[in-house]
C-alpha cells in the first residue's frame, strides 16, 4: 500500500481520529449513524425484574445494539454468572436470576459506564 496514497494530504485516505486507521479498516465502536460511541460513553442499567411464577431476571438497558457486541456481552454474562439469558434487538439483555451485582461487575470491566 506504501506509495498509493503519497502525494498531499488531500489525497489521502480519510483516518479514524481513535484508532488512525483508514475508515474502512477501523473497528471501533460505532451507533448507527456512524458515530463513535466507546463503552464509557453507554450507560448501563442493571435491574432486577421479575417474571411470570415468581422467576426474577437481571435486564441490562442502555447498551446500543450498533456500537457494543451485544451478543459477546451476553455470552459472557451467561458464563461467569453460570445461568441462561438472552437479548432482545433493541440490545436490552437479560440473564436468569438476580445476578445484579456480578452482571454490573462485569459490565465495568468492560468499560461501560453503569448506572
Ligand atoms: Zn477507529
Amino acid at each position: 500500500m506504501a506509495g498509493l496514497f503519497d502525494g498531499t494530504p488531500l489525497e489521502r485516505p480519510v483516518t479514524c481520529a481513535c484508532c488512525e486507521r483508514p475508515l474502512a479498516e477501523c473497528a471501533c465502536p460505532r451507533d448507527a449513524d456512524g458515530s463513535m460511541l466507546l463503552p464509557g460513553d453507554q450507560k448501563a442499567t442493571v435491574r432486577l425484574e421479575k417474571r411470570r411464577r415468581g422467576k426474577v431476571v437481571t435486564t441490562v438497558t442502555g447498551l446500543d445494539p450498533h456500537a457494543s457486541a451485544v451478543a459477546d456481552i451476553l455470552r459472557e454474562l451467561k458464563r461467569r454468572c453460570a445461568t441462561g439469558g438472552s437479548a432482545g434487538a433493541d440490545g436490552a439483555l437479560e440473564v436468569q436470576g438476580d445476578h445484579r451485582e456480578r452482571v454490573a461487575g462485569i459490565l465495568r470491566e468492560l468499560g461501560f459506564a453503569v448506572a
